[in-house]
């Protein structure tokens, strides 16, 4: 079973000119579910984390699942104003404008160790800014881990201080 068969491209979504990676069709389906959850774990097993922390909303998936199997927590990142307790931000650059992540500000404890996982890396603007919320909130980060990383957008050069891991790679 290939996991890139679970994968769909859907073009100029949300805009003309992106090929949005759709993983509807891999959650829809359980086995290739579990090959991937196997594949994610693979990349960081055998290194000590404390919790996964996950990136609204695709990185709430996997990220969750982790977590089951590395028999640790869940903490979510999300959008400005959707976490009901009090948080911690970090604001960064987009193409166009700017864009804000936030993580309630009790999740993490000083030296916890915490694995990052997102779906897709892309430009690297959003993992490197959750790296640095993270580490506001004195945890360590142990890898930026995900299923799919876009080489050609040279996203890794945004997480040059970090171990950086993916499943796949287009
Ligand atoms: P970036 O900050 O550029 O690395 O973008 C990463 C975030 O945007 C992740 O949360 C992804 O889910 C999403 N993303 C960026 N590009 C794509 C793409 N081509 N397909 C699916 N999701 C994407």
């Amino acid at each position: 079973m290939q996991l890139t068969d679970f994968v769909r491209d859907i073009h100029d979504f949300p805009k003309p000119g992106i090929v949005f990676k759709d993983i509807t069709p891999l959650l829809l389906n359980a086995k290739a579910t579990e090959i991937a959850v196997n594949a994610l774990f693979v990349q960081i097993a055998g290194a000590q984390v404390d919790v996964v922390v996950g990136m609204e909303s695709r990185g709430f998936f996997f990220g969750t699942l982790l977590a089951q199997k590395l028999g640790c927590g869940f903490i979510p990142v999300r959008k400005p104003n959707k976490l009901p307790a009090e948080t911690t931000s970090e604001t960064y650059a987009l193409e166009y404008g700017e864009d804000t992540l936030e993580i309630h500000t009790d999740a993490i404890k000083k030296g916890d160790k915490v694995l990052i996982h997102d779906d897709v890396l892309a430009t690297g603007g959003t993992a490197e800014a959750v790296c640095k919320l993270v580490e506001k909130l004195g945890g360590e980060v142990v890898q930026c881990n995900f299923l799919m990383e876009l080489a050609f957008l040279s996203g890794r050069d945004k997480l040059k201080n970090h171990s950086v891991a993916s499943v796949l790679t287009y």
